[in-house]
C-alpha cells in the first residue's frame, strides 16, 4: 500500500522537545525547565482573561486591534506595523515562510533556539549553523556565513539556551554587515528582563530599517504562556508579507484581553524583573562557589542560567539527581549541550532548593 509522502525536508525535522513537568516515574515536581514566570501572571491580566467576552461561537478580532493599540501606546510604535501570533513561535515560522524556500539558506547560532531549525526546514530551506564564542553569539561568524543564498538570520537576544547577551553596538554591526535583502530576525523573548540601559535597540532598528523584524512574547515575563501570544515589529512590507500566510484568527479573544491588561500592569513586570535580578544574581554566586567541583555559569541576562559541568559531576548525573530531589531542569544533549543544564530562576524557595540539591550532588 502506498501512503502519501511528506516532502523530504519535513522528514529531516527533529520534533521540538518541550520542557518536562513530570519525572521519569511520573511524579509532579518543580518545573524549572521552560523559563516560565515563577511569580505567575499579573492579577490584572487574569481578571481580564476571566472577564473576556464569553460569546464562544464568535471568532476573535482577526485584526487584534486593541492589542496592537496597547502595544503601540506602550512602546511608542506604529500599530499598523505590529503583527501578532500564536506565540512568537508562529511569527518565527511566518518570517521563514515569507522569505525563504527550497534552495535558500537561513543562519542561526549553534546553541540557539530550537524553533529556528524547525522553521527553516519546514519551508525547505537549509539551516546554516555558525559557531559561538564561548557560548555567546559571534557576529563575525554570522557575517562570514552569509552567501548569496542567505535569506534570513535568526538571532535571539538574550539568547536561549545560553542566556548570553549581544550588546547594542554588536547588533548594529551585525545589521550593517548584512546585505539589504537579508531579513534579520531579532528574537527578543527575554528583552523585558534587561534594564532600559541594556536595550539592544532592536525596536529602534525595526522602525527605520526595512530588513529588521523584532519578535516579542507574552509567554515569559508576562506569565501568559498558556494563552500563546506573541508579536512582531517590522516595516510595512515585511508585516504585509507575513499577514498573507498568517492563520486568520490566530490569537484568542481571552488571550487578546489578557495581553492588553498585561501590558498595562507595569508593576508586575517590574516586580518580576527585580525578583529575577535578585535571584539570578544569588544563583550565579552559588554556582561560582561550586567552581572547584567543575560547575561554571554562562553569563546570563535572561530568566535562566546555563550551567556547565566540567568536573566529575556530569550534567547527566546532575539532571537525574535534581529530578530525584524534585527539580526538573533542562538537559540538552540533543542541542549539542550534553555537558550543561539550563535552569530557570524560580521562586526564592525553588532557587534555594535547587542550589541545595546541587551542593549535595557535588559533595557526594
Ligand atoms: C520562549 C521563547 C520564544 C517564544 O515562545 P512563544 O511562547 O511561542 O511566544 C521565542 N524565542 C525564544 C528564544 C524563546 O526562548
Amino acid at each position: 500500500m502506498t501512503v502519501p509522502a511528506p516532502k523530504p525536508w519535513i522528514l529531516g525535522i527533529a520534533p521540538y522537545t518541550p520542557g518536562r513537568s513530570t519525572t521519569d516515574d511520573g511524579r509532579k515536581v518543580t518545573k524549572l525547565s521552560s523559563n516560565e514566570n515563577p511569580l505567575g501572571t499579573s492579577a490584572a491580566a487574569k481578571a481580564a482573561f476571566d472577564a473576556a467576552d464569553r460569546t464562544l461561537e464568535r471568532y476573535p478580532d482577526a485584526s487584534a486591534a486593541e492589542l496592537r493599540e496597547a502595544l503601540a501606546a506602550h512602546y511608542d510604535l506604529d500599530p499598523a506595523r505590529i503583527i501578532y501570533g500564536t506565540g512568537s513561535d508562529e511569527i518565527l515560522h511566518l518570517a521563514a515562510g515569507a522569505y525563504a524556500g527550497p534552495g535558500d539558506e537561513i543562519i542561526h547560532v549553534r546553541y540557539g533556539f530550537a524553533v529556528y531549525e524547525i522553521a527553516t526546514r519546514r519551508v525547505g530551506a537549509e539551516p546554516v549553523v555558525v559557531p559561538d564564542r564561548d557560548y555567546a553569539t559571534d557576529v563575525d561568524a554570522i557575517l562570514a556565513a552569509v552567501t548569496d543564498k542567505t535569506r534570513v538570520v535568526f538571532v535571539a537576544n538574550p539568547n536561549n539556551p545560553t542566556g548570553t547577551f549581544t550588546v547594542r553596538s554588536e547588533i548594529a554591526r551585525l545589521h550593517a554587515g548584512l546585505p539589504d535583502d537579508v531579513l534579520l530576525v531579532l528574537d527578543q523573548a527575554y528583552a523585558e528582563y534587561l534594564s532600559p540601559e541594556e536595550d539592544d535597540a532592536g525596536l529602534a532598528l525595526a522602525m527605520t530599517e526595512p530588513n529588521v523584524l523584532v519578535t516579542r512574547t507574552f509567554s515569559k515575563i508576562h506569565g501568559l504562556a498558556a494563552e500563546r501570544i506573541g508579536w512582531g515589529y517590522a516595516c510595512p512590507a515585511v508585516i504585509d508579507a507575513m499577514h498573507r500566510i498568517r492563520a486568520p484568527f490566530n490569537v484568542t479573544t481571552a488571550g487578546q484581553a489578557a495581553a492588553v491588561a498585561a501590558i498595562g500592569d507595569t508593576a508586575f513586570v517590574d516586580a518580576t524583573r527585580a525578583h529575577n535580578d535578585t535571584w539570578r544574581g544569588w544563583f550565579v554566586e552559588q554556582i561560582d562557589a561550586m567552581g572547584n567541583a567543575g560547575l561554571r555559569p554562562v553569563p546570563s541576562k535572561a530568566n535562566f542560567v546555563l550551567v556547565l559541568f566540567e568536573g566529575s559531576l556530569s550534567a547527566d548525573a546532575a539532571y537525574h539527581g535534581l529530578m530525584e530531589a524534585g527539580y526538573l531542569v533542562r538537559w540538552l544533549p540533543g542541542q549539542g549541550l550534553p555537558n550543561a543544564l539550563r535552569i530557570t530562576i524560580g521562586t526564592e524557595d525553588e532557587t534555594r532548593g535547587v542550589i541545595a540539591a546541587l551542593r549535595a550532588l557535588t559533595d557526594r
